[in-house]
């Protein structure tokens, strides 16, 4: 049995997370829920799930949730409170599915008190990839992949060393404007980005689909979790999403993990790894995919993967920087403030005027998030 916390439980991955357990209820016991701002259903898996703590933003949520559960469950509040989660004394593994950086810290203090951690939130490795993977190996504690390309590259790597990979192959399904002329870009509504032609998940990573952020700071999470330098990691897009990810080795042989696409496959394997437990969820049926296609992505229509690259190989502050102003970013997209095609030239600009700071410490990656969201929301008020 294993005691999991679950940041971000009310969201795509949360909710995912949640059916695991469900159908896992002698391996997986729910310790510990935490949502941003939906207390109903918060209040609902605490019911189900009986959680020895949960945790919602708001305090007077919070005092609304204690008065509603009397004592069945402690109740935390703020960013305080998922730092409480994180580290309770029985916790086997944290799983974070916060959207952005806000699972930063409970990360931080989960490593600190020797839980493993398992990573939906891409945005923590991006921004402290190289902080977070030293504190991870200093208290001996794993750090599992959540994101379905990173459990297929896990999986085929079966712990090979760094040395015996020529490339990991991260693939993308090229989002909803795969086949859309770049100069139809500048017209795309929200509603259109919103549709995702595989996956159904959160409104941010769904907009960071279509533009192709998603897979960039998928690179840089790669070249933190494998230790492999970003030179390494290579993009493939493969619109039927059915080869997840691939690790080319030296000697030129490529192992791929597949399947069809359900997030439940790769949550499972985090929060029951080393072993594979039998589940009926995921059955493929080869012979109705038909054709698996492979295309190199379009790197003018999409600067997503070349602003990535840029920041993964300057690293120091700059890729914190790179997804603190695509955050702002989608958000203003959201919000009609600036059009489909202002997302990537807003984080260049962004990315161009700031001075990396190659002297790496939390409060230093901090600093830059905070000057990136600063700056990007004047450039936001400047063209929008
Ligand atoms: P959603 O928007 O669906 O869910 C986000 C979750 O985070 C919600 O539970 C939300 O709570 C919670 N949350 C937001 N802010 C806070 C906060 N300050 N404190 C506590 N909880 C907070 O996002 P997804 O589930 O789609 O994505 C989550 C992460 O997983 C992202 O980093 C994404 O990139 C990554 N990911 C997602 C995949 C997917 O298939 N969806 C695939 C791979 C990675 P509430 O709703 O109560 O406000």
């Amino acid at each position: 049995m294993k005691n999991v916390v679950l940041l971000g439980s009310t969201g795509s991955i949360g909710t995912s997370t949640v059916k695991v357990a469900e159908d896992l209820p002698d391996r997986i016991r729910l310790l510990g829920l935490a949502a941003g701002n939906n207390s109903e259903l918060l209040l609902r898996q605490t019911v189900r799930h009986r959680p020895a703590a949960i945790a919602i933003q708001s305090p007077d949520k919070a005092k609304e949730l204690r008065s509603a559960l009397g004592c069945s469950a402690e109740v935390f509040d703020g960013s305080e409170g998922l730092i409480r989660l994180a580290t309770l004394p029985e916790a086997d593994i944290v799983l974070i599915a916060i959207v952005g950086t806000a699972g930063l810290q409970p990360a931080l203090a989960a490593i600190g008190a020797g839980k493993d951690i398992a990573v939906a939130s891409k945005e923590i490795l991006v921004m402290a990839g190289e902080i977070v993977m030293r504190e991870a190996r200093k208290h001996e504690v794993r750090v599992l992949a959540v994101d379905s390309e990173h459990s297929a590259i896990f999986q085929c790597l079966e712990d090979k060393p760094p040395d015996s990979v020529r490339r990991l192959w991260l693939t993308a399904s090229g989002g909803p404007f795969r086949q859309t002329p770049r100069d139809r870009f500048a017209t795309i509504t929200v509603e259109q980005a919103l549709k995702h032609p595989s996956w159904v998940m959160g409104r941010k990573i769904t907009i960071d689909s279509a533009t192709l952020f998603n897979k960039g700071l998928e690179m840089i999470e790669a070249r933190w979790l494998f230790d492999v330098g970003i030179e390494r990691v290579g993009v493939l897009v493969h619109p039927q999403s059915v080869v997840h990810s691939m690790v080319e080795f030296v000697d030129g042989s490529i192992l791929a993990q597949m399947s069809t696409p359900d997030m439940c496959l790769p949550i499972q394997y985090a929060l029951t790894y080393p072993e594979r437990v039998a589940s009926e969820r995921v059955r493929t049926h080869f012979a109705g995919l038909g054709a698996l296609t492979f295309e190199d992505p379009d790197l003018e229509k999409f600067p997503a993967l070349n602003l990535a690259r840029r920041a993964a190989e300057a690293g120091g502050t700059l890729p914190a920087v790179l997804n603190a102003a695509n955050e702002v970013a989608v958000e203003a997209f959201c919000g009609r403030r600036i059009r489909f095609d202002q997302i990537s030239s807003l984080v260049a600009e962004t990315m161009k005027v700031h001075e990396t700071n190659a002297g790496l410490t939390l409060e230093s990656i901090l600093a830059a998030d905070r000057w990136a969201r600063d700056t990007a929301l004047r450039l936001v008020e400047t063209v929008g």
